[in-house]
């Protein structure tokens, strides 16, 4: 059935996939939420098969269950991947990977335009022997200089989180490629519906599920997406028990079997039928807040006591030709400076329709000062480092009614 679905477009593959790939009892229309932990075999043969990998099926829901395979499934179809593992979480999905594929005396090249949690994870990785450089990926010359013999991965995001620093990222995918090194994106902002990982050759997909994917604001998720592209017969660090496998499932195995299952970052049944019904929307919403986010960038960027915007949808953006490149739309992240005589507290306080949340890929508008919150921890060098200025907000753009929205701005900033 699940031919059905080739060559549709985005919005009929979401809103189809569930019942189309996962086959679901009695004409339903979503997979049914299954919380069985365990699961039985009355001959002992079938869960011994099972536990060998001879056969497929489930043994334990720490490591998979039918109503996870489930949204794997619709994952896997829509960002054009082979296979797919889902997490607790989008740290859960980026920090299992990195440790179920790193390890002691291994180099990661980093941008060094990260989440705040996946930058204060540099450091843990760094007290497990693990070497990074980190760099500014919106050059390739900086990523070609950082490699070293034993460079094993290079780590993006598409578009950083707050200034919207758009990476290098089909030369750094062909750098990657000429020199057999894995591909890891973060596509949290930019999830397939404005964003194809595999044109600009990126081997591993990851990122949260909690942000536009679930898009409501009620549930935790997370995923790798391995696309298909990378050799994973190259890769120095798969173990020696997972190269008996064919090739294309060596990496996912083993993150699979070292990283999800021996760290049990799993997601619940639950969440995970939460994140399926939640991105049946999710090109709909995305239409929307893209739209929304281009409006209030110009809006914004018109007003006398905004200092600086930050989209990659304006001209003026550093990247905005890469953006347009890459990105279908310009995405929902937009941040802005204050000028220096307008207390960033004080206008936040003023807000009426706008929450002041950390949280981001909501139907609702949000709005966070940076330096003070999410990117506190790192300090001042860091910060000033990734362009976050005391006077900056983020601000993550909703599904409101962009009159309603600029209005609120008006208000404030009057
Ligand atoms: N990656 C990016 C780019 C993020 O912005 C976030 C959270 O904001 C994460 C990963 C972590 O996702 P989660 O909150 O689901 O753990």
């Amino acid at each position: 059935m699940s031919d059905i679905l080739k060559q549709k477009g985005f919005n009929t593959r979401l809103v189809h996939a569930d019942r189309l790939l996962n086959d679901p009892q009695d004409g339903a229309v979503h997979q049914a939420t299954n919380n069985s932990v365990l699961f039985n075999y009355p001959d002992i043969q079938d869960l011994v098969d099972i536990f060998q990998g001879k056969v497929a099926g489930h043994a334990y829901s720490r490591q998979s269950s039918a109503s996870i395979d489930a949204l794997q499934n619709m994952i896997s179809q829509l960002e054009g991947g082979v296979g797919s593992l889902t997490f607790a979480s989008g740290m859960a999905a980026i920090t299992t990977a990195f440790l179920a594929l790193l390890q002691q005396g291994d180099h990661l090249i980093m941008s060094q335009f990260v989440f705040g949690n996946t930058s204060s994870f540099i450091g843990t990785m760094r007290r497990y022997g693990i070497e990074i450089s980190v760099v500014d990926v919106t050059d390739v010359n900086e990523v070609a200089q950082a490699i070293r013999p034993n460079t094993r991965a290079v780590y993006v995001e598409t578009i950083a989180n707050p200034v919207t620093q758009v990476a290098d990222l089909l030369p750094i995918g062909e750098l990657c490629e000429q020199h057999g090194l894995l591909y890891m994106v973060d596509n949290t902002m930019t999830p397939a519906y404005i964003f194809d990982a595999k044109s600009v050759k990126a081997s591993l997909l990851m990122g949260s599920l909690t942000k536009y994917y679930a898009g409501h604001g009620q549930v935790l998720g997370g995923v790798v997406v391995d696309t298909g592209l990378f050799d994973w017969a190259q890769y120095a660090g798969i173990q020696d028990s997972f190269r008996s496998l064919p090739v294309a499932m060596q990496g996912l195995m083993q993150i699979k079997k070292k990283g999800l299952r021996d760290m049990g970052g799993c997601l619940t049944s639950e969440s995970a039928h939460a994140i399926s019904i939640g991105m049946e929307t999710l090109a709909l919403r995305m239409d929307k807040t893209c739209d929304n986010a281009m409006q209030l960038a110009k809006y914004l960027q018109s007003h006398p006591k905004v200092a600086n915007v930050y989209y990659p949808g304006l001209e003026e953006h550093p990247q905005h030709a890469k953006a347009a490149q890459y990105f279908a739309q310009f995405g929902g992240i937009l941040s802005f400076d204050l000028v220096d005589s307008v207390d960033c507290f004080a206008f936040m306080n003023k807000l009426q329709l706008v929450l002041n949340a950390t949280h981001l890929g909501d139907t609702r508008t949000l709005a966070i000062p940076v330096a003070h919150t999410i990117y506190f921890e790192m300090g001042e060098k860091v910060r000033a480092e990734m362009g976050i200025s005391d006077n900056m907000i983020r601000l993550s753009i909703g599904i409101e009614d962009i009159a309603d929205l600029i209005a609120d701005f008006e208000q404030a900033l009057a």
